[in-house]
């Protein structure tokens, strides 16, 4: 016997269908001997729905207030899951997030968890009921509502799992788990068994939009082990995508888990700065303090007593970093400014790069193989991106996924 948490996104809890859906696959865990504690999201469109109305009203909407209006979309499917589980014999009690003490901070619509008290859920499960509790919310030391953000009801999950120490935390959601790649640019993509958390975190944080980035954080901290499936599997045999603790012996599989993208990068460079110490803090403070965030950075070497330095921000902050540039080059008296909005970055990740050499070669070949040229390359530990036009994208992540042996191998007919 286990203690599980499952917790069921937007679309899982969709209608009245799903929520019977979801009472029986709740059920089906029960019957196996499991205690199991649910989370769920609201229904899908729910909290988009709240949002624009809040701003009907008022933009932007006091935050504190929004909160309380944005909760109410969970406690609606906390109510109606208990409701389909007692109905069908299964004895549940639902609670909000106040009710369960999930303490946070008071940074209304992003708030962090600081506490939970598991008391409450656990004489539930030892009375035999199964305990559905609102995802995304909690209360603050003053007893205000609070949210965690978009997709926060991961988080209460997680965070649920590990006050709980609950043996696996299971994200039912729309797709079946966490593939190689995107399997809308690449129909090949594999689904894979297992994944590490900080490989996760790279994916995550590189596009693959399965889990909010802060709940496998949480996760990877607490060691929670995370396992992402579907929802929409009535078989209820898909074991999805277990989300763990690297473990030396298990995880000597593949050097390449997976190859993610961003699409919306842009990259500017200021050409002939003097070459002499604080260039990179007069370059980048101001971008910093315009709240806009530097991914890649390279400094060329100098020569002339000048060098170039080049950096990306997200496409959306390029005209502002732009304008920052044109003051910044002033003071420096640099001699041009130079940027592209149309590039992307494509990146390997896994922690086999750890251990093996010859990775990059392996990325160049098969990116010069297509004449797709690389603007910036930068590596991690367990990544190694580069930087190409976006007209390259699709090409660049295609090749890279046969490159690396990542295609489904197709089976026999
Ligand atoms: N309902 C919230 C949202 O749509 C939280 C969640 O679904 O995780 O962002
Ligand atoms: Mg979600």
């Amino acid at each position: 016997m286990a203690l599980i948490v499952q917790k069921y996104g937007g679309t899982s809890v969709g209608s009245a269908e799903r929520i019977h859906k979801v009472a029986d696959r709740v059920i089906h865990a029960r019957n196996q001997g499991h205690d199991v504690v649910v989370v769920v999201s609201a229904m899908s469109g729910e909290t988009n729905r709240l949002v624009a109305l809040a701003k009907a009203v008022a933009d932007p909407p006091k935050a504190r207030e929004f909160d309380v209006l944005l909760a109410t979309g969970e406690q609606v499917t906390i109510g109606l899951l208990a409701i389909a589980l007692e109905a069908k014999g299964c004895p549940a009690r639902s609670y909000t997030g106040a009710q369960v003490h999930i303490l946070t901070d008071s940074a209304f619509n992003k708030a962090r968890i600081l506490e939970i008290d598991d008391q409450r859920m656990r004489s539930d499960l030892q009375a035999g009921r199964v305990v559905v509790v609102a995802g995304f919310q909690g209360v603050d030391a003053e007893g205000s509502i609070t949210t965690l953000g978009r997709g926060g009801s991961d988080t209460t999950a997680v965070a649920l799992a590990a006050a709980l120490k609950a043996d696996e935390c299971q994200i039912f959601t729309d797709v079946d788990g966490v593939y190689t790649t995107d399997p809308r640019i690449v129909p090949q993509a594999r689904r894979l068994d297992k994944v590490t958390f900080e490989e996760m975190l790279e994916l995550a944080s590189l596009g693959a939009k399965v889990l909010q980035i802060r709940s496998v954080e949480f996760a990877g901290k607490y060691n929670v082990p995370l396992r992402v499936l579907s929802s929409f599997d009535d078989t209820y045999t898909n074991t999805g995508t277990l989300i763990t603790a690297e473990d030396e012996s298990t995880m000597e599989q593949a050097l390449i888990s997976g190859i993610a993208f961003n699409r919306d990068e842009a990259k500017l460079t200021l050409l002939g700065v003097p070459d002499q110490p604080g260039i990179a803090r007069d370059i980048l403070g101001p971008v910093a303090d315009a709240n806009i965030e530097v991914d890649m950075i390279i400094q060329n070497i100098g020569a002339d007593g000048t060098t170039d330095f080049t950096f990306t921000v997200h496409r959306n902050d390029y005209a502002k970093t732009l304008e920052i540039l044109q003051t910044v080059k002033a003071q420096l008296k640099a001699r041009e400014i130079s940027g592209d909005n149309k590039i992307v970055k494509v990146s390997l990740v896994g922690v086999g790069m750890r251990s093996h050499a010859g990775i990059a070669s392996t990325m160049f070949r098969a990116l010069a193989a297509e004449s797709i040229n690389i603007k910036m390359i930068s590596t991690s530990e367990i990544k190694i991106s580069v930087v190409v036009d976006e007209k390259y994208l699709e090409l660049a992540v295609r090749a890279l996924h046969t490159a690396f042996d990542l295609d489904q191998v197709a089976t026999a007919a």
